[in-house]
């Protein structure tokens, strides 16, 4: 286990984590809302050794289109999230903790993914679960990664504040966030989140020239309204209209029982996206 970077001491052994902006308050012997970040004795852990899942997958998989197409890449992921969403894909390591059954240092995985370079890997992906959570881990890789020329790809819910980052920002090269929903009121209902903290994320990343594409699941009845997609992507496209869109197709899973999200309304917001965007794709279907 390793201290965690970002966080406050308080009395009584309590702790105030700023990795995110849930800003966790954790007491002695409990773990963060996303259930990585544990308080032992007023010291705020990670786990530094171990991740949950690790595999090669071609880069369009992360969804990355415009990023060295038809390259792979060695992704990584560790257990727990920032979100709980009742959708969650893969929530068997997202949910949960302690799932981080694989050993590998950082330095482990950065020479595996030079092992792989000549079967065109590229570097490392930081994905599966929420690397956000696992951000002391991603930064030794990524910059070991950096120095033996090696790519970083950051696939994440953008929830995060700025000074981590910031961080992030020094080695990440490309970034796919996933837009769970397109106004205020839906990410606060659905996911207790600030929906203008993405959108500050959103400016920071594409400010920083960093590669960036986003992927929104369309679920109904939390960003299915053509009227706030519109106004989603009419304020993306003043950002950049070259930023690939990933519209993708929600199937029930996990604890959500909703049926799949209709063609007619995934098309419908594709369309709208494709109004203020230059680069649209459709995928799950
Ligand atoms: S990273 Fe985890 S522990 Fe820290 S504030 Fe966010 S949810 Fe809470």
């Amino acid at each position: 286990m390793l201290e965690c970077r970002y966080y406050e001491k308080f009395d009584s052994l309590k702790v105030l984590c700023v990795l995110c902006p849930r800003k966790c308050l954790i007491k002695n012997s409990y773990r963060g809302y996303c259930r990585s970040r544990y308080n032992h004795e007023g010291v705020l852990y990670t786990e530094n050794e171990f991740i949950s899942s690790l595999a090669i997958d071609p880069i369009e998989k992360k969804p990355l289109f415009h990023f060295f197409p038809g390259s792979k890449i060695l992704s990584a992921g560790a257990s727990g999230c920032n979100f709980h969403c009742d959708f969650c894909q893969n929530w068997q390591i997202s949910q949960c903790e302690n799932k981080n059954l694989i050993k590998l240092s950082p330095e482990d995985l950065a020479e595996k993914a030079l092992d792989l370079v000549s079967s065109g890997n590229i570097g490392v992906a930081y994905t599966y679960s929420e690397p956000v959570i696992m951000i002391e881990y991603v930064l030794e890789a990524a910059k070991i990664i950096r120095e033996k020329g090696l790519k970083n790809v950051f696939v994440s819910n953008g929830y995060i504040e700025e000074n981590p980052l910031l961080d992030l920002l020094e080695y990440i090269d490309a970034f796919n966030i996933d837009v769970k929903a397109f106004s205020e009121g839906s990410y606060l209902k659905n996911f207790s989140a600030d929906f203008n903290v993405i959108k500050k994320n959103l400016k920071l990343i594409n400010s920083k020239v960093r590669h960036l594409e986003i992927s929104c699941l369309i679920v109904p009845g939390i960003n299915d309204k053509i009227e706030e997609g519109e106004k989603f992507f009419e304020w993306l496209s003043e950002i950049d209209q070259n930023i690939p869109v990933h519209i993708n197709r929600y199937y029930p899973c996990y604890k959500s029982n909703e049926q799949a999200t209709s063609m007619k309304n995934l098309m419908a917001i594709k369309d709208v996206a494709e109004k203020y965007m230059k680069f649209v794709y459709v995928g799950n279907i």
